[in-house]
């Protein structure tokens, strides 16, 4: 059978675009769908602004610091109209960058909503129906709100990029990475920010140690955080929402944010009809090749919920190109993946945490928390962290994670060691950079506990 295309891509995110430029390069005739704007989550309303907001959120902690430094330095205070203009400027650069990369490799896009008629099929949102051999999903995820009354006048992450303005003061619901990034941002342009988390510990999932440490910093630096707490409803009130807390309290907030997870975009995409199996939280359920139960159709990235970052759904796009076009089978190795938190302090992670480790075997813990030079020399009291968890069985390190700034910038470079699987005494045969914060990572002789 003939088909229009040899791929049709759902989804114009960064593994959609990757995996259909990489697809057109090789030769495939290829289309791709996108409802909204190109880049996705990450370039549109995630990773980039975010980190842009990020950098500006620190400028008034370099003022200061600048002035500890000898230097006449005042902040004339923070103009969002101007720095939104910008960023908005920044993004339609980036969305242009997407499109004409599609365009110059020969990719055909569609400007609208497309999903599945059947195994081949795709139906666009103009009535118009194309066949192709293989069809991606990889629509990404949209943030959801817990279901409470006033919830839908809450905000998320997505609209945070479009506010008139800074509000005075802020709720933040949820501890994972998107609450306790913004919580750090909004604090940082001067926005009154309390978070409610209703666990123990912000950050559920990574090492214990160092959610310790950002909360307490997250804390001295001004964000009024309230953990087992959580929000019961919304109201109007003067001055904008009166919120009832789980703790009994009620207080009026500008704005109220929910950062309380995201769910896999797979509403109304014709997928169960056409076979493809979805999951409890509606994401697409693939296998190792990220193809489906249907055989011509595969998933990428958020909407299938495996590891919801960037750089997974595009290793994960190639893993596809590798596997269906280049008769290469690529399993996508989800194994030993850095991150970071871009909290402040910020936090870079790799491998398993120090609970994690526990369960599996004995480890040696090497640890260290201090003042960094730059921060203690002006006057701040900020301390860092930086950790090693250690098989002792194999000397393995297994896990290492770091709160400092710049820590995003170190455990890129740290991943690489724990992914060949060097050893701590690899770690101790290599000279340190001094005068460093990393150079601890290399300097730690004695465990602090076992076990
Ligand atoms: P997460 O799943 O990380 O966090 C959701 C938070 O909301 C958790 O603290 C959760 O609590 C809480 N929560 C969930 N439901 C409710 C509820 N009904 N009431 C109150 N609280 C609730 O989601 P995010 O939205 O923060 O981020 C989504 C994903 O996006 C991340 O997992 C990550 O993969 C990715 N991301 C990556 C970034 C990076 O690389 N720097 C930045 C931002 C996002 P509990 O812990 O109790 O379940």
């Amino acid at each position: 059978m003939a088909f229009d295309y040899d791929l049709f891509v759902i989804g114009g995110g960064s593994g959609g675009v990757r995996a259909a430029r990489v697809a057109a390069q090789g030769g495939a005739r290829v289309a791709l769908a996108e409802v909204d704007r190109y880049g996705g989550t990450c370039v549109i309303r995630g990773c980039v602004p975010k980190k842009l907001m990020v950098f500006a959120s620190e400028y008034p902690g370099h003022i200061e610091d600048a002035q500890s430094y000898g230097w006449t330095a005042h902040s004339g205070g923070f103009d969002w109209p101007a720095f939104k203009t910008k960023l908005h400027a920044e993004l339609d650069r980036l969305e242009g960058v997407y499109r004409k990369i599609l365009g110059s490799n020969g990719v055909e896009t569609f400007d609208q909503r497309a999903r599945l008629r059947d195994a081949h099929t795709v139906e666009l949102a103009d009535g118009r129906s194309v066949t192709a051999k293989h069809i991606l999903v990889a629509t990404g995820g949209r943030p959801v709100k817990p279901d409470l009354p006033g919830a839908e006048d809450g905000i998320t992450s997505n609209d945070i990029f479009h506010l008139d303005d800074l509000p005075r003061s802020m709720l933040i619901i949820g501890g994972g990475y998107i609450a306790c990034e913004f919580a750090g941002i909004l604090n940082g342009l001067g926005v009154q920010v309390t978070q409610f988390y209703r666990g123990a510990q912000i950050l559920r999932g990574f090492d214990e140690e160092a959610r310790g440490l950002i909360a307490e910093e997250m804390i001295n630096n001004g964000v009024d955080l309230h953990l087992g707490t959580n929000i019961l409803g919304m109201e109007p009130a003067e001055g904008g929402w009166r919120i009832k807390a789980t703790n009994g309290t009620e207080q009026v907030f500008d704005k109220v944010m929910f950062a309380t997870g995201r769910a896999p975009n797979t509403a109304d995409m014709g997928l169960e009809e056409a076979g493809v199996k979805l999951g409890r939280k509606g994401e697409v359920i693939v296998d190792e090749y990220s193809q489906t139960g249907v055989p011509s159709v595969y998933a990428i990235g958020d909407v299938t919920d495996r590891v919801n970052l960037t750089p997974v759904a595009i290793r994960e796009g190639m893993a596809f190109v590798e596997t269906v076009f280049n008769g290469n089978p690529t399993p996508v190795d989800h194994e030993l993946i850095p991150t970071a938190v871009f909290t402040q302090p910020e936090f870079g992670t790799v491998g398993l945490s120090e609970e994690e480790a526990r369960e599996r075997e004995p480890v040696d813990i090497y640890c260290t928390s201090f003042k960094p030079m730059q921060q203690s020399f002006a006057g701040r009291s900020d301390r860092v962290l930086m950790k090693l968890v250690v098989s002792r069985a194999t000397d393995k390190v297994l896990g290492c994670h770091i709160v400092a700034p710049g820590a995003g910038e170190m455990i890129q470079m740290v991943g690489i060691a724990v992914k060949m699987g060097a050893t701590k005494t690899d770690f101790d045969r290599t000279v340190a950079v001094h005068p460093t914060m990393s150079e601890e990572v290399v300097t730690m002789k004695e465990p602090v506990r076992g076990g």
